[in-house]
């Protein structure tokens, strides 16, 4: 069952969609490797380290983009989150963001309660919108939307990357 969006969109859309609905898994190169840059990043983050967590988080998507043999993207960690009526924003992507080349923006903050961010829910965030990137840089898709697969693959993604019971 697709999104209730799914009907608006228009018939090349809907393809685009029911591709990357299709596309439930993307199995990560060399996941192991990870551990040392997700420990650093959790430990900037934690201990509330801006630079830090920026200068960890860039080396982080550096190195997926390797992995993954993609373009790479420039990534930005801002102090806190905006907020609007609909909610908070978590992450951003930008495939045109940064003087032509791809963007994540990324919140260390909750707008609310100004604390920092749970470090899964960070990493969760980020690896979204390096999904969004993927979709057009990796899965070879049009657009970049939510959907079931989507979901799917940014759980996946996550799970190797930061595997709960080491
Ligand atoms: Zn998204």
């Amino acid at each position: 069952m697709p999104f209730a969006y799914y009907k608006n969109l228009s018939a090349s859309d809907k393809k685009i969609y029911q591709e990357s609905d299709r596309l439930t898994f993307v199995r990560l190169p060399w996941a192991k490797e990870f551990q040392p840059f997700i420990q650093a990043l959790q430990g900037a983050l934690v201990s509330e380290d801006q630079r830090e967590t920026l200068r960890l988080t860039q080396k982080l998507v550096d190195a997926l983009c390797q992995v993954f043999k993609v373009p790479q993207v420039k990534v930005k960690v801002l102090a806190r989150r905006p907020s609007h009526d609909w909610g908070e924003l978590h992450g951003l992507y930008e495939s045109d963001g940064s003087g032509g080349k791809p963007l994540i923006t990324v919140w260390m903050r909750t707008a609310k309660r100004k604390q920092v961010v749970a470090f899964k829910t960070y990493l969760r965030t980020l690896l979204h919108e390096v999904m969004h990137h993927l979709d057009y840089t990796l899965l070879g898709l049009k657009d970049s939307f939510h959907t079931e697969g989507f979901y799917k693959r940014e759980s996946g993604l996550l799970k190797q990357i930061y595997p709960e019971n080491k």
